[in-house]
């Protein structure tokens, strides 16, 4: 399937088969593009990644080979027929790609964050027939990335996707980027015609956990999967823990199981209009609840303005959080939810309380 194919068959909705793009963090020597590309041919690979300059944190890390790179990636082009994708940043990184005939391009994480640089790409690319894969900005901010596609579909550009590879916390989590899922579905709500690709790899930092990740993808409707591939991961210049090889590539896919996006037959749907009806009316409830949970903190921010007492009782509420999450836990509910539920409660009584007690 062509690239043009793929996003035509995305625009219409209909197409089950996702778009795999794979390849190594970074291109390192002529032969470690050309021999991981080889093990990639014929395969489900549509698109064939390699980073040829790097942003890199540090300045004494390998900064990517540069220019010099892409000669190996239109060779992967010409023998292999498979065509090439790399990062830009910069005016002067689009001329490059274009002269070496590559169509396809993505916006890293760190460039996503910066509405100069997001324009001036914008500015690079108009009227070019390309391609374009954004991903999320390194920062939990949808907006964001939002306008980021929206300044390369203003240029003109009509295949442009999204890729989801996680965000940033400078809390130690078990993955390098955390997924924060529900900032991709936002995004498609408001952007339904925009393809989502995940980016299992830099989500998990590790190979372990690219199975699960790219599972979820696919039952939450993703359109494709971008996965670092290496043809000798343990010696790669970057992000060498993450990176599998081809053949483990060709497992990893194998394994994976592509759900419908509607129900087929009316029993089916049926059955789930049912179980949906069910949760509305819990979600009624729910919302019946907090509605009597805030008319009892309304009373309490009158009784603490009367008395003088402030409105953050720290003890109290870390008490109630770890009830909770006791609770939550014997019935199977996760730390994580609990914690996120219980803040965003907590969060809006503290509001309701302050503007009681200073009368705002
Ligand atoms: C990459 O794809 O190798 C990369 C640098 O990704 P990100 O911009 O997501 O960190
Ligand atoms: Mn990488």
């Amino acid at each position: 399937m062509t690239v043009q194919n793929a996003f035509k068959s995305w625009e219409l909705h209909k197409s089950d088969s996702p778009l795999i793009i794979a390849g190594p963090c970074s291109a390192e020597s002529e032969q470690q593009v050309m021999n991981t590309a080889r093990e990639l041919q014929n395969t489900q690979v549509n698109l064939f990644r390699a980073g040829i300059w790097k942003p890199r944190t540090r300045p004494d890390s390998f900064q990517g080979v540069g220019h010099i790179g892409l000669k190996w990636l239109q060779q992967v082009q010409q023998e292999f027929g498979i065509q090439a994708i790399t990062e830009v940043a910069n005016t002067e990184h689009i001329e490059q790609v274009l002269k070496h005939d590559i169509r396809n391009i993505w916006i890293g994480a760190r460039t996503t964050t910066n509405p100069f640089a997001m324009q001036e790409i914008a500015n690079a690319i108009k009227g070019v027939d390309v391609s374009v894969f954004v991903k999320n900005p390194i920062n939990p901010d949808c907006e964001l990335w939002i306008g980021a596609i929206e300044r390369i579909q203003n240029a003109g550009i009509k295949r442009v996707a999204a890729i989801h590879r996680g965000f940033s916390t400078f809390n130690k989590t078990q993955y390098r980027n955390v997924p924060q899922w529900q900032i991709p579905i936002e995004l498609r709500q408001q952007m339904p015609d925009i393809p989502m690709i995940c980016d299992p790899s830099h989500i998990a930092g590790h190979t372990k956990p690219l199975q699960e990740i790219s599972q979820k993808a696919y039952d939450l409707n993703f359109n494709g999967l971008i996965i670092e591939t290496h043809i000798n991961p343990k010696e790669a210049w970057s992000d060498a823990q993450q990176q599998i090889t081809p053949q483990e590539l060709k497992s990893l896919l194998n394994s994976l199981v592509i759900r419908k996006k509607n129900a087929e037959n009316n029993h089916i749907k049926h059955c789930l209009e049912d179980l949906r009806h069910k949760i509305d009316y819990l979600d009624d409830e729910l919302i019946g609840i907090l509605e009597q949970r805030m008319q009892i903190i309304e009373k309490i921010a009158e009784h603490k303005k009367d008395n003088n007492i402030s409105v953050l009782q720290s003890d109290r509420w870390k008490n109630l959080l770890d009830q909770m999450i006791d609770a939550g836990s014997k019935k199977g509910i996760s730390k994580e939810c609990i914690t996120n539920v219980f803040k965003a409660i907590h969060q809006e009584s503290i509001n309701k309380q302050t503007k009681i007690i200073n009368n705002y």
